[in-house]
């Protein structure tokens, strides 16, 4: 089973999974000049504000993502690429630390996924471009034919699938790739066509873009991502991120409400980061979508494959950089090995398992961070090696660089843990917390 000149493949959701996964299939198949039709549903606008035009995501990439992008022929512009973060800060609830890069790999860079907040239309023109209608228009421009419509049914016709769309119109594919988040309808989809698909495990988050205007970005958040640790009940992440003249707020955590947003904004910590006598406006751009925390079941067939959010991803982390690791899997073992159930299974699961084994150590160290929130001798001990290693200009910043990697993603979980499992970092660990101790006995 295997594609051949005018083989028809549709990719349903044009999000960065769907975008890079079209891209890839029509680069590999021009490379050994095979000549394949590609379609790409996407109902979305990614051109207009707020909700309607937004895959709704923190926007935060790495740069080695970058780099991994332009290797694949993938240039991000500087309009796509709207500020660069050089620095992590920490906050507990009783203080905070900075990390910052060492290296220019080692940055962040973030976007906007659609036009940019509820409200940013004013600005006129938009001075920044939306992430994915770039990879959309790429894949467009790479011969990607795009139907702006939602999918509306799928089903086998003699053993290939089939898409309805719009006002009943079908088409039948010789393969069709799923990529259609967590966040719609597009999961029954697939779990419909009984080849034993289940979607992803995935829990609330909440995301607001706090306008401050950019100098007051600049003054209270610098070129810094604000990573808290606080111990409110339930939450268990919670980042502001400065955008333009945007804060991205980025919370995680089981019932994200009222109450926990206010605790959140009453905690010394944060209020530090907000303009003075800043309230949350009531029309502030916000949404609560799924996050994945959980691998699907089954994401393949024959000639069915699912990638990006609706198939394996990284746990709280670089979401998207997971999408391109699956679209090219897929785009690979579509074009290279074929599109039967087997072929999948032997050359795209490989990666798929490689990011679900992961996530279960990332889940080890949300775990330990979660346990370590209520004492507050070990979290003011991370901190102090922290600041030591950075204050050290010989240091070699290995809980810096750990921490780094866990928050950026530029890293895997296991190479986080076996970087941090190091003795010197536990030595130095333990003696910060007997100095905590020590200090704390004293001061009673
Ligand atoms: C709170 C939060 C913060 C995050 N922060 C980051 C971050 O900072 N960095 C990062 O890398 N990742 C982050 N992520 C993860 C990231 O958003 C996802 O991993 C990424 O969007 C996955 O891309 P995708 O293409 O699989 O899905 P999506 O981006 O959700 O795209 C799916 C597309 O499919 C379309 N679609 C759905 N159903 C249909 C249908 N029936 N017909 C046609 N089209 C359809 C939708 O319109 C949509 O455009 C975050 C996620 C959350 C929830």
């Amino acid at each position: 089973m295997e594609l051949s000149d005018h083989s028809r493949v549709g990719v349903i959701g044009g999000g960065p999974a769907g975008s890079m996964t079209a891209y890839f299939l029509l680069d590999l198949a021009k490379s050994i000049h095979l000549d394949i039709d590609v379609d790409i549903f996407e109902p979305r606008d990614f051109s207009l504000t707020g909700p309607p035009g937004c895959n709704m995501c923190g926007g935060v990439i790495s740069e080695s993502l970058v780099q991994k992008l332009a290797i694949s022929g993938i240039h991000l512009p500087n309009d796509v690429l709207m500020d660069t973060i050089d620095a992590y800060t920490l906050h507990t609830d009783h203080s905070n630390a900075q990390i910052r890069a060492h290296t220019e790999e080692m940055r962040i860079a973030c976007i906007f996924r659609g036009g940019g907040p509820k409200g940013a239309e004013t600005q006129k023109p938009l001075p920044w471009q939306a992430f994915d209608q770039f990879l959309l228009d790429l894949a467009q421009k790479r011969g990607a034919n795009r139907i702006p419509k939602r999918v509306k049914t799928l089903d086998w016709d003699n053993g290939r699938p089939r898409v309805t769309w719009g006002e009943g119109q079908t088409q039948t594919y010789d393969l069709v790739v799923g990529a259609v988040g967590l966040n719609g309808s597009g999961l029954s989809l697939f779990e419909q066509m009984n080849f034993g698909y289940k979607p992803p495990r995935a829990t609330k988050s909440y995301i607001a873009e706090l306008y401050f205007g950019s100098e007051e970005v600049e003054r209270r958040l610098g070129k810094s991502m604000h990573i808290f640790l606080l111990n409110i009940p339930g939450l268990k992440f919670l980042a502001l991120t400065p955008k333009g003249p945007y804060a991205t707020l980025v919370v995680l955590g089981e019932h994200v409400d009222k109450t926990m947003l206010d605790r959140i904004f009453r905690a010394p910590e944060m209020v530090q980061c907000l303009p003075p006598g800043w309230k949350i406006p009531v029309q502030t751009c916000h949404c609560q979508p799924k996050i994945h925390i959980g691998p699907p079941h089954q994401p393949f067939t024959d000639r069915v494959v699912l990638v990006g959010d609706c198939s394996s991803s990284r746990l709280f982390k670089d979401g998207i950089g997971a999408s391109y690791k699956l679209a090219k899997a897929c785009a690979y073992t579509a074009v290279v090995h074929g599109i039967s159930k087997q072929a999948f299974q032997r050359f795209f699961v490989p990666t798929c398992r490689e990011l679900d084994h992961d996530n279960l150590l990332g889940g080890i160290i949300f775990s330990l961070d979660h346990l370590m929130r209520p004492f507050s001798i070990m979290q003011e001990a991370l901190l102090d090696c922290v600041r030591a290693e950075q204050n050290d200009p010989f240091s070699k910043k290995k809980l810096s660089t750990a921490l780094w990697d866990t928050f950026t993603g530029s890293a895997s979980y296991r190479t986080v843990i076996a970087n941090t499992a190091h003795p010197d970092i536990i030595i130095k660990l333990l003696k910060a917390m007997l100095r905590q101790w020590l200090s704390r006995r004293k001061n009673r």
